[in-house]
């Protein structure tokens, strides 16, 4: 495991908490429109910080902060990822975890063991064009587990997804709702061109209207109890 960086303080990633956001080097999926290009490729010398660094922080952190979100990359690709977490969570933090949800076993696991709270997991495209989303094979009954996983565990939880001109369409983003609900959040995120995407030429691509989003989340709406563009 790398910890290719951390953002000492978040008011917006784990709801109504106070958190910090450690960033695991490294993922499985290689979404074309993915703006965490040197996490993906484990392209971190410049920013990796140790676990002492890390763990240093908590330390003088204690009582300032409420949680820690383990994001990516793709956090559930590392085999000491519970260890991980229990380490945070001998700081008396809450642990939410951002995954792809490519690995429904290491969900499974870290809910079992109690050593998580809330889960955030990316739906990425309808299944049937998950590929076109994820730019490599995968066995698609996994993300369906996960989904199922996530959607039973007792947690607090949300699905999203950030859509994209030319990988979806505005009725995939219908299709997409469809097959995760009923579930509790769901949040649509448009996708942005001001940053460099893993893939360069999506550079070029114009993102959706916010009004024809807009639209789309007022029909999607009745399948969760929250769900709005973010
Ligand atoms: S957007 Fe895709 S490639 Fe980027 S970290 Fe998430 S799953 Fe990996």
């Amino acid at each position: 495991m790398r910890i290719g960086g951390l953002q000492k303080t978040t008011l917006i990633d784990y709801p109504s908490e106070i958190a910090c956001v450690v960033f695991l080097a490294g993922c499985n999926f290689r979404c074309p429109f993915c703006f965490s290009k040197e996490l993906v490729l484990e392209d971190i010398d410049l920013f990796e910080i140790s676990f002492e660094e890390f763990f240093l922080f908590l330390e003088k952190r204690k009582g300032q902060l409420d949680a820690c979100v383990i994001c990516g990359g793709e956090p559930t690709l590392n085999k000491d990822l519970a260890d991980f977490c229990r380490r945070i969570k001998s700081y008396g933090l809450k642990i939410k975890l951002d995954t792809n949800g490519s690995n429904p076993e290491v969900i499974q696991d870290l809910v079992e063991k109690k050593l998580i709270d809330y889960v955030a997991m990316d739906v990425k495209a309808p299944f049937s064009k998950y590929k076109k989303a994820i730019a490599v094979d995968f066995n698609i009954n996994r993300i369906k587990n996960s989904i199922e996983i996530i959607k039973n565990s007792g947690l607090d939880y949300e699905f999203r997804t950030t859509v994209v001109p030319t990988i979806h369409t505005l009725s995939d983003i219908k299709e997409i709702a469809k097959q995760i609900a009923p579930a509790k959040k769901f949040f649509i995120q448009n996708f942005r061109n001001d940053k460099e995407p893993l893939d360069i030429n999506f550079k070029k691509v114009i993102p959706f209207s916010i009004v024809e989003l807009e639209e789309i989340v007022e029909e999607i709406k009745p399948y969760f109890e929250i769900c709005y563009l973010r």
